[in-house]
């Protein structure tokens, strides 16, 4: 069953053991695989567990129910030149307590409901549905080809019935937006300005 969970949710590096119902949760609980590594100070492979502990991640809802993933992390102690380390989640999204599919799962929830839908269904807060948001923005839009554009238009709209408001910068020629951030003033489209003006 474990190999079929871990297909499942595509998870990276892990073991899964065991994966049950707990308290109205889908619990799976797993190890990492090759967990021992190289230090990387040093180089040596001279590398011990010291210390454990478990963390919980978030995985996509099933059956409407939400589900986590329970790993056991060692921490790595190098023998040799003594620094230790948690091991990074092969299938997390950097530091966050959530898989890369969660994170996808949001995003796409986002597509037809609202963040406060969002973060209603799922049990978590408003402020993280928004930050995933806009990190996947400034993802999106770090990787915009600004090689053909030649003339921009800048506007601003309002949003929340007038109490807030942004900025959107397109491409003229395609209607692309490349970039849209909140607020109206001239420093908040400064760093995306700066960006513009050092394009070829
Ligand atoms: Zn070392």
């Amino acid at each position: 069953m474990g190999q079929e969970i871990r297909d499942l949710y595509e998870l990276d590096g892990v073991d899964v053991d065991s994966f049950c119902i707990e308290e109205k949760r889908l619990v799976a609980r797993g190890r990492l695989k090759n967990e021992r590594f190289t230090c990387h100070k040093c180089g040596s492979n001279d590398v011990i567990f010291n210390g454990n502990c478990n963390r919980e991640f978030r995985l996509p809802s099933t059956g409407s129910k939400n589900a986590v993933l329970i790993i056991l992390v060692h921490r790595n102690r190098c023998k040799n030149c003594d620094s230790a380390w948690w091991p990074q989640m092969p299938f997390a999204d950097g530091k966050q307590r959530m898989s890369k599919s969660f994170v996808n799962y949001v995003l796409d929830l986002l597509e037809f409901a609202t963040i406060k839908d969002v973060a209603n269904y799922l049990e978590i807060t408003w402020d993280t549905v928004k930050n995933l948001h806009k990190n996947d923005l400034k993802k999106k839009y770090k990787n915009i080809d600004l090689k053909d554009v030649t003339y921009i238009t800048i506007d601003e709209i309002s949003i929340s019935k007038g109490h807030k408001y942004m900025t959107v910068i397109a491409d003229l020629k395609t209607g692309r937006i490349l970039h849209s951030v909140e607020g109206r003033k001239k420093k908040d489209i400064r760093s995306f300005l700066k960006i513009l003006k050092k394009k070829p």
